[in-house]
């Protein structure tokens, strides 16, 4: 029988060894693991340490035992692999327990070494007191700190998904929390007006938030943490979580010649095989394919990880499947709000050197969970980048409901390379608790289309900000205020004139032709109304500000 060998019993791994076992009931199957745990729930950490998952062994999906009896698969666990001899196609590896080194042979060998949080060299970062959340001990190093130690404040240094679970998780343990982000928002994979939602909430739940800023050293007073910042400030804590990004698992890889990208992660082909015969590589010690760009990139989730676990497995045993890339899809909650994204950002587009309205297009709107008379409707923010022929670049929603079965659906259609006008096409499941008979994602169609035939200008709140500034464009436009008269009270662009959306049809010939108009309302609805009568009644240049004051004011 031949054998499989597979670094790595987590994600990718696990599924490799389980996948292979259905498709060949004969094949040896062996995996190493350095740690004590195969196959957890790395993604359920955070929850476990906030009291939300109860009991510790709910992480631990599949036991080693279980593997054995159930799969037949040989589970080595505090075994690290320490060599491959990639031309005698052997392996070494080392006991952690008793420190016996031995050697294995292989037909197949899978890397599924997965990536390791990021620590850099900041003066006084290893304390016992700073903590990196990846595995099953580093969670119980947490949760042991919480119960002996009894902090009453953390702080998070990074702002992607897993620092704020943590700080989310922190505060339902009553710390007092501090998240320090060294870019200006936090979120790396939407965009500022989108992340801007996320810390408004962040605040109102008692965060502190400090954005722009990085850490320079931790100074250590007793048990308490002075973090400097590079702004001069400093911030008192009892424990730091450091949720800075990761690396991948390469050091393997490495040592065998295995060819690698800059960032360290392993290059392998649309079958999953790395640059020498019969070594394979799944999971978040890979490189792989953007689905949008085609470009090589590096995503380290959990989903793609198990789909390319899977592919594996049936071409380890012959059959020829292709990983056709990663979409990047994820969501996470954050406090009240989920955050989630597809595909490229409006960031990444600019970094790409591509043109507003010209390379890529914004449909950027405000919708309701679901139908706004059914009780619990809650808003949806929604953005969705698309080029000219109507292809879909990427998407980001925030909302408290809902999120996650919008961004699904885009990311199926992008998946099925569906263009905005398919979105519109899509028939989606409709009763009033669970959606609207047009869905946001319907609409982000709708709306997309208007755009590309010319139906519809947006404006978004930093091209507003950036004109109204701008004293040289004064007289070349008109901001028209079409909300009513108490929320004009509550709020009102400066000079913006008012016109509320019913008496437009009367009154649009107060309006100057010649110059730009920009019209707002709350969400962008009314506005869009009244942009379409002035635009039928001969106005050139027409835009709508994208959601809204409800947005703008927000910024
Ligand atoms: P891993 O699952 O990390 O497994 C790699 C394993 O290889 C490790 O156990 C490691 O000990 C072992 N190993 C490495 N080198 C050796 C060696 N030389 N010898 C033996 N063993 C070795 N992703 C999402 O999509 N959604 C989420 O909500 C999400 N939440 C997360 C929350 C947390 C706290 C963390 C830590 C991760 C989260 N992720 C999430 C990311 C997701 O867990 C990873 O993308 C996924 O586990 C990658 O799978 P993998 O098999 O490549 O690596």
């Amino acid at each position: 029988a031949k054998k499989t060998l597979i670094v790595g019993g987590v994600a990718g791994g696990a599924t490799t060894a389980t996948r292979l076992r259905r498709r060949d009931d004969s094949m040896e199957i062996v995996i190493f693991e350095r740690g004590d745990y195969i196959s957890y729930a790395n993604c359920g950490l955070p929850y476990y340490i906030g009291g939300v998952i109860e009991s510790r062994d709910a992480l631990l999906v599949t036991k080693p035992e279980v593997m054995r009896d159930r799969f037949h698969i040989d589970v080595r666990v505090s075994s690290e692999v320490t060599k491959i001899i990639p031309e005698e196609k052997k392996i070494e590896v080392t006991n952690k327990k008793t420190g016996e080194v031995y050697e294995e042979t292989y037909d197949n060998l899978v890397l599924a070494t997965g990536s390791s949080p990021i620590k850099p060299p900041i003066p006084g970062i290893n304390a016992d007191n700073i903590f990196t959340l990846w595995t099953v001990p580093d969670t119980d190093r947490i949760k042991a700190y919480l119960t002996e130690k009894k902090p009453r404040s953390a702080a998070v240094i990074g702002g992607g998904f897993i620092g704020l679970e943590m700080a989310e998780n922190l505060h339902a343990e009553g710390l007092e929390v501090s998240v320090i982000e060294m870019q200006s928002q936090v979120m790396a994979p939407v965009d500022p007006e989108m992340a801007n939602l996320v810390h408004e909430n962040m605040i109102m739940n008692g965060l502190n938030l400090i954005l722009g800023d990085g850490v320079k050293e931790f100074h250590h007073k007793g048990n308490t943490i002075q973090i400097e910042l590079t702004s001069g400030n400093m911030v008192e804590t009892d424990m730091v979580i450091l949720s800075i990004g990761v690396r991948p698992n390469n050091e393997l890889a490495k040592q065998a010649g295995l060819a690698l990208n800059q960032k360290g992660g392993v290059l392998v082909d649309d079958y999953l095989q790395t640059s020498i015969p019969d070594i394979y590589a799944v999971g978040d010690v890979i490189e792989v394919t953007h689905y949008v760009t085609k470009d090589k990139t590096m995503i380290p989730l959990a989903g793609p990880a198990n789909k390319q676990a899977r592919i594996l497995a049936d071409n380890i045993v012959g059959d020829k499947k292709k990983y056709n890339g990663t979409l990047g899809t994820a969501v996470a909650k954050v406090f009240d709000l989920d955050v989630a994204s597809v595909g490229l950002n409006e960031k990444q587009l600019k970094a790409m050197g591509k043109v507003k309205n010209q390379d890529y297009f914004v449909a950027l709107i405000n919708q309701k969970s679901h139908a706004g008379y059914y009780p619990g409707a809650t808003p949806l923010t929604l953005k969705m980048l698309f080029d000219g022929e109507g292809k879909i670049l990427g998407g980001q929603i925030v909302g408290q409901d809902g999120v996650d079965k919008r961004i699904d659906t885009l990311a199926t259609t992008m998946r099925l390379d569906g263009t905005i006008y398919q979105l519109e096409e899509l028939e989606l499941a409709y009763a009033p608790p669970f959606s609207s008979a047009k869905d946001p994602v319907n609409m982000l169609g709708y709306v997309a289309e208007n755009i590309l035939r010319g139906q519809v200008k947006f404006i978004d709140w930093s091209e507003l900000d950036t004109l109204l500034a701008d004293e040289s464009k004064k007289n070349s436009y008109t901001v028209l205020d079409v909300t009513e008269e108490m929320e004009r009270m509550v709020f009102a662009v400066p000079n913006s004139i008012h016109i509320p959306s019913g008496q437009i049809h009367d009154r649009w010939n107060e309006l100057d032709k010649n110059k730009m108009i920009i019209l707002y309302c709350t969400i962008g609805v009314r506005s869009y109304n009244a942009a379409r009568v002035l635009i039928q009644k001969g106005f050139k240049d027409v835009s709508v500000l994208s959601c809204g004051t409800s947005f703008y004011k927000s910024m």
